[in-house]
């Protein structure tokens, strides 16, 4: 138990970081970010090409004798400087990992979506359980500054009662042969990826929880890139208080932008997921008028806040539970546009 004096301070120890992947979000992200975090350092790394692992290691300052492979992984048991191992590997592989991670006794931060599906999130819950270690999904807004700035003008009722939400996020994908296009390994399209983040802000943002979703979704199986999973997916959520939300995503098109309509205004994020530079404005009945956030790093955020959550001195936020939220409203997305007909949540 930590004095309240070192509570106050923050953590007394720096907790040692495994990163699991060394693709893209890990390489160019989350090593950068952890190295500007104050309670966070990377000690091990995880990956299946050695070469690349020596090189990160190099360059972050970590004893190649903590480089695993995916095979020797559950070794990481008897290395006491980690204390969180984070999962950034493709989404199907989030629950095997993250279940073994746990096996090892550590702390787990595993990457949106949580899982492939809720039954694979209820394992990763009750493996931390089961373990008496923590987890965090890692959702980035929880720690953006202009998005709680505008969930405090919200919550404040600066825009009147919300009526309506409209979330929209894609990208255009290339490589047809990357995991992400793969059915097993991503668990879905455009809705699992990027689709996840305009599911999440709209019960963010409206603070409430759907009680019904009716979707459509699109796939042009001529086209490589859509042969497995879908395109573009449309989803329209209810929630109890009457606020509705029109959610896009795509895998064919550039959308990053969140709004929400009250009775007397609205709020725009655009854009509204981005790593950096999410921008809140704010209409209240009259013009839109910029807000000046100082901007958070959301990485520091993120990182740094598991770690004062596990001292005491924060909540936890985006737990698995959030995370299993998620799956449980994506697969009524998918059941919606499979039978062509609203589902209750
Ligand atoms: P990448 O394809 O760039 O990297 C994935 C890494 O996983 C690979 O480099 C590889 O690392 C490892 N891997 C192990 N097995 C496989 C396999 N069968 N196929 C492909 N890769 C494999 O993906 P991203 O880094 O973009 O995404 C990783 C996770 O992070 C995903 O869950 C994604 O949703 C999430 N993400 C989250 C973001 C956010 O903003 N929160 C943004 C981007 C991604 P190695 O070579 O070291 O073995």
């Amino acid at each position: 138990m930590l004095a309240a004096d070192d509570r106050a301070a923050g953590p007394t120890k720096t907790l040692g970081f495994a990163f699991v992947g060394l693709g893209g979000f890990a390489m160019n992200q989350l090593l950068p970010g952890i190295s500007r975090c104050k309670f966070c350092k990377p000690v091990a790394l995880v990956s299946g090409h050695p070469d690349k692992a020596a090189a990160v290691a190099r360059q972050y300052g970590i004893e190649s004798a903590n480089i695993y492979s995916y095979e020797n992984f559950d070794s990481i048991k008897n290395n006491p400087g980690i204390d969180v191992v984070y999962i950034v590997l493709p989404n199907g592989m989030h629950a095997e990992y993250t279940v073994r991670a746990f096996g090892a006794g550590k702390h787990v931060m595993c990457e949106k979506p949580m899982a492939n599906t809720v039954e694979e999130c209820r394992q990763m819950i009750d493996a931390a359980k089961a373990a008496g270690k923590k987890l965090q999904i890692g959702y980035r807004m929880h720690w953006d500054a202009p998005t709680l700035a505008c969930i405090d003008a919200l919550r404040n009722n600066e825009i009147g009662p919300i009526q309506i939400i409209e979330t929209e996020t894609g990208f255009t994908i290339g490589d047809p042969s990357q995991w992400r296009l793969n059915r097993k390994l991503a668990g879905g399209g455009c809705l699992m990826d990027i689709g996840i983040y305009s599911l999440s802000a709209a019960r963010y943002l409206s603070g409430e929880e759907p009680t019904e979703v009716f979707a459509h979704t699109y796939q042009d199986t001529a086209d490589p890139r859509f042969k497995e999973v879908e395109q573009n997916c449309d989803f329209q959520l209810k929630f109890p208080s009457g606020v509705l939300a029109s959610c896009l995503s795509s895998y064919n098109a550039n959308l990053n932008r969140y709004a929400v309509h009250g009775r007397k205004g609205y709020c725009v994020l655009e854009p509204g997921q981005s790593y950096w530079g999410v921008k809140f404005q704010i209409s209240r009945g009259r013009g839109l008028e910029a807000v000046d956030v100082n901007e958070a790093d959301q990485f520091v955020g993120e990182m740094d806040g598991f770690a004062q959550a596990l001292s005491g001195n924060a909540p936890f936020k985006a737990t698995g539970e959030e995370g299993l939220q998620d799956l449980r409203i994506m697969e009524a997305i998918y059941e919606s546009a499979r039978e062509g007909k609203s589902v209750k949540v």
